[in-house]
């Protein structure tokens, strides 16, 4: 605990405001990329500190919220049509599909299982032996080790019950995806965790390609509050780069191990995200040896179109084109307990965080 209070010094925290302040730009864009760095900006209150021209847009770094209807509306048919047990993270079952979201899906008669990681997907699949399980695996590269490494697991102990919806992103391909069509971005906070498994190098092209600063950011008051003066360095000086602020977390070349499971596993793939659109190399599927877990190969459906719900702007708030308040449905039709898109949903959605903080 007291590690954790150094990190909310209120006497340095109150330093590097005014050391923020000081910099005193026409304005300053910056996008946090993750979505524990909008809880913690929230619940932290710094948005409070920040000066007038700072503005901050929320990014698409909440799995659940860039996760697109069709990959919902495939689950919801497996358990539906299929009878699959389908087991995946709590935050996912209140996202409204096109049709219907995994909670109404359960009350039709969907066996639906909520775990808290891939290994609980792995213990039902071996007690329930005559049912097949699926596991919808949605996340970035940091969930991504411990689904291949689940992939491994079943074929080592040959649980043949055991399947994979793929549904796994790549940050980095979004990032530049979000800086075509955001010119006016000035830098990023760079995720923590997903940076403990890809390191420094993958955001390279932000500054060379793009001029723009990036700073992977730990989560407390301070280390986001720092890697603001960061970022504001660069614009300053004019000297774009990507410098690991979480040092103690994260290491240069992150965690070669964790990627060399999921290259075992995963290839990478062309994939569809909530707002993005299709993004070139962004996704991971199972290889092809691996094909007899791929739920998609074993469970072959004709899914209707996908829809998103009228009005929903989740897709901007992705891609830090509005902030939340700007959707018309913002606490309006759309709340926490009647939402009708995924960034009202879960922990990590800008919706819902703006919402209960106060927009
Ligand atoms: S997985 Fe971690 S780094 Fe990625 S978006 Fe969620 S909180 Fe941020
Ligand atoms: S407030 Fe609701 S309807 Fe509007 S963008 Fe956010 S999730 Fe969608």
């Amino acid at each position: 605990m007291k590690y954790l209070l150094d990190f909310r010094d209120k006497s340095k925290v109150k330093a590097l405001k005014e050391a923020i302040e000081k910099f005193s730009l026409p304005s300053f864009v910056f996008m946090e990329v993750c979505g524990t760095h909008t809880w913690s900006i929230f619940h932290h209150g710094l948005r409070s500190l920040f000066p007038h021209w700072m503005k901050h847009l929320s990014g698409p770094g909440c799995p659940v919220c860039v996760t697109p209807n069709d990959v919902i509306d495939y689950a919801i048919e497996l358990t539906l049509k299929e009878k699959v047990i389908l087991v995946t993270f709590g935050d996912m079952l209140k996202v409204p599909g096109s049709y219907m979201s995994l909670r109404e899906a359960k009350a039709k008669g969907g066996k639906i299982r909520v775990i808290y990681s891939v290994e609980d997907a792995l213990k039902i699949a071996k007690n329930f032996p005559d049912q097949p399980v699926v596991f919808l695996g949605i996340g970035f590269e940091t969930t991504a080790p411990s689904i291949a490494w689940a992939v491994l697991k079943a074929r080592e102990e040959r649980i043949k019950n055991f399947y994979i919806l793929p549904a796994n992103k790549l940050i980095p391909p979004a990032i530049r995806e979000i800086l075509k069509s955001n010119p006016n971005l000035d830098g990023f906070l760079l995720p923590g965790h997903v940076s403990t498994i890809i390191g420094r190098t993958p955001y390279l092209f932000i500054s060379e390609e793009f001029h723009k600063g990036g700073v992977i950011s730990g989560f407390e008051p301070l280390d986001i509050l720092f890697s603001l003066y960061l970022l504001l360095k660069m614009k300053k000086d004019a000297s774009p780069s990507i410098v690991n602020q979480y040092k103690r977390s994260v290491k240069e070349e992150g965690n070669p191990k964790a990627r060399m499971i999921m290259k075992k596993v995963f290839r990478v793939v062309d994939s569809k995200w909530r707002g993005l659109g299709m993004i070139p190399a962004s996704g991971l599927d199972l290889k092809d040896e691996f094909r007899e877990f791929n739920a998609y190969h074993v469970f072959p459906l004709n899914i209707p179109p996908p829809q998103e719900y009228p009005g929903c702007r989740c897709g901007e708030v992705l891609a830090g084109k509005i902030v939340p308040p700007e959707c018309p449905l913002f606490g309006k039709a759309c709340t926490p307990e009647n939402p009708k898109g995924p960034c009202m949903v879960s922990v990590e959605g800008a919706c819902g965080i703006y919402y209960r903080y106060g927009g």
